[in-house]
């Protein structure tokens, strides 16, 4: 049994479809309050091959929370103050390039971020920071993910540029053919303010994005019953990235290996 004391190593952020982890041992819940409020769900806390993970599902168990509705600072506080200092998420996309097919893992090295009103950092003043992103994740915790998908021979793309909307509603033909002129790859809905805000409390983080379908650009339609099939697999293949992942990461990172975890000290002012 895990003791109140003990603390996490690795925090996964479930998306749609993900909203538990298989394979925990030692499994305790815990309700988290932060001085942002109440995370989406009771984070779960167990053991999967060595090290002790933190799993908290981003829309509630249920998927009761829509992606602008997501306290994403009591989310990344609360895994924060049970000493995490890995984050991988978990995120449904659609494509917006023939090349990411639908089935396709992503983990993206780039976003552009199109939402309009939501909470996007720690800093809210007096203390001022502006945190550099211009490499938005970790490339240490990228290169698990990539390798642990290639090796379960999954089709992985090892880099794209994710486009966060604001939702809920999905994008218009006019606006998925501009994020396409723009060269991004995927677009989803919950990267932004997550990612920032890990930077700001220098998690590594990174993203295993699920292709589900191709966006409305491609004029393809396609069935709910062709998305749930897909999206269904993309769950099983994230489950089995997820526990490779897990057992190849140390328990915390080498600052050496990336800058995550210094980089608030060029940003504070
Ligand atoms: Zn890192």
């Amino acid at each position: 049994m895990l003791t109140p004391a003990e603390r996490a190593h690795i925090g996964v952020i479930g998306g749609s479809g993900l909203y538990s982890l298989e394979g925990l041992e030692d499994v305790r819940e815990l309700k988290a309050y932060t001085p942002y409020g109440e995370p989406s769900d009771n984070i779960v806390l167990g053991r999967l091959g060595g090290r002790v993970i933190a799993f908290l599902p981003r829309h509630g168990r249920g998927h009761r929370i829509p992606p602008h509705r997501v306290n994403y600072r009591a989310n990344i506080w609360a895994l924060k103050s049970l000493g995490v200092s890995w984050i991988i998420s978990v995120s449904a996309v659609g494509s917006l390039t023939e090349e990411y097919r639908p089935g396709d893992l992503v983990v993206p090295d780039q976003f552009i971020d199109m939402t309009k009103g939501r909470d996007y950092t720690f800093f809210d003043g007096p203390t001022v920071a502006h945190v550099s992103m211009a490499d938005p994740f970790c490339e240490h915790l990228r290169r698990e993910l990539v390798s642990s998908a290639a090796g379960l021979g999954y089709r992985v793309h090892g880099s794209g540029t994710y486009v966060c909307i604001e939702g809920p509603r999905f994008s218009t033909r006019a606006e998925s053919r501009l994020w396409r002129s723009w060269g991004a790859h995927v677009v989803g809905m919950t990267l932004v303010p997550e990612v920032n805000l890990a930077c700001e409390a220098q998690i590594c983080y990174a993203v295993l994005a699920l292709v589900t379908d191709y966006d409305v650009w491609s004029e393809r339609p396609v069935t709910a019953e062709e998305v749930t099939r897909t999206m269904a697999e993309n769950t099983e293949k994230a489950k089995r990235v997820l526990s490779e992942v897990v057992r190849g990461l140390p328990e915390r990172p080498d600052e050496s290996a990336c800058g995550c975890c210094s980089s608030l000290r060029t940003a504070l002012i």
